[in-house]
């Protein structure tokens, strides 16, 4: 057993990876035969990842304020507290907070051989970002 007690230096996001404020939280690093990886996120109003894929998939469940996530090709989707979203291995997209409003999700996903989290694309553009909803 191991008790990493709450540690106040957050991450900031970096700025290759988030448009936008972020900060990110660890929960789970891999570790020996784990491959989890598990962080808290949080995103301002506004911000957003870039697109990205996981080779292993990705669950997000959302534990605070309202947020957005899209697959490519796909309808941008609102998602709040209590919603759990799963990303395919491979699919290539985005999460972040709602425009007027901050978003907090524990992100979780299994790191592949390489300890590889992501693949991650160009940044979501204010044009994209700000589509309507589907
Ligand atoms: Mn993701």
């Amino acid at each position: 057993m191991q008790i990493t007690r709450n540690d106040p230096a957050t991450g900031a996001g970096p700025a290759d990876w988030f448009t936008g404020a972020v900060y990110v939280d660890p929960v789970a690093t891999p570790s020996g035969p784990s491959r989890l990886s598990a962080s808290s996120v949080h995103f301002t109003p506004g911000a957003r990842t870039a697109w990205h894929t996981h080779p292993n998939g990705q669950t997000i469940f959302v534990t605070e304020g309202v947020g957005r996530c899209q697959r490519r090709g796909g309808p941008i989707e609102v998602i709040r507290p209590g919603d759990r979203v799963f990303f395919e291995p491979g699919e290539d997209h985005w999460h972040g907070a709602a425009p007027d409003r901050f978003m907090t999700h524990l992100a979780m996903l299994d790191v592949d051989e390489a300890g590889a989290s992501a693949t991650w694309g160009e940044h979501v553009s204010d044009e994209e970002y700000g589509k309507p909803l589907g």
